[in-house]
């Protein structure tokens, strides 16, 4: 079954999500605080699915201005280059998913002490 894991933007909690759907919901309901801001965070389990819309409109949304709000990730979306800032996070998602999840579990946690 596959997990989806928001990142909540009140508390900094990682609420796991479990479907049999292929929609994923843009946010689900803090498991910790009961919040409705939760973000989508990059995982590499989203990546055994075949991704149809490459930029969709949740990942542009919300995804995208989450990854550029990480510090690790500012220099990348710093970087003068012509790609535009959807591309990059792409780029790194694609190299680095597994890492990026380990930041932003760690971002998270630190977060909330
Ligand atoms: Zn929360």
């Amino acid at each position: 079954m596959p997990i989806y894991e928001f990142g909540c933007r009140s508390c900094a909690s990682v609420t796991e999500y479990y479907t049999r759907k292929y929609e994923i919901p843009a946010s689900v309901d803090c498991s910790s605080c009961g919040s409705t801001e939760t973000v989508k965070l990059v995982s590499l389990t989203n990546y055994r699915f075949p991704v149809k819309h490459k930029y969709s409109d949740d990942f542009v949304e919300k995804s995208l201005p989450f990854l550029k709000s990480r510090k690790e990730l500012k220099g990348m979306f710093e970087t003068d280059t012509k790609e535009s800032d959807e591309s990059k996070a792409m780029k790194v998602s694609d190299q680095i998913g597994q890492q990026i999840d380990r930041v932003i579990h760690k971002q998270l946690k630190d977060m909330n002490r």
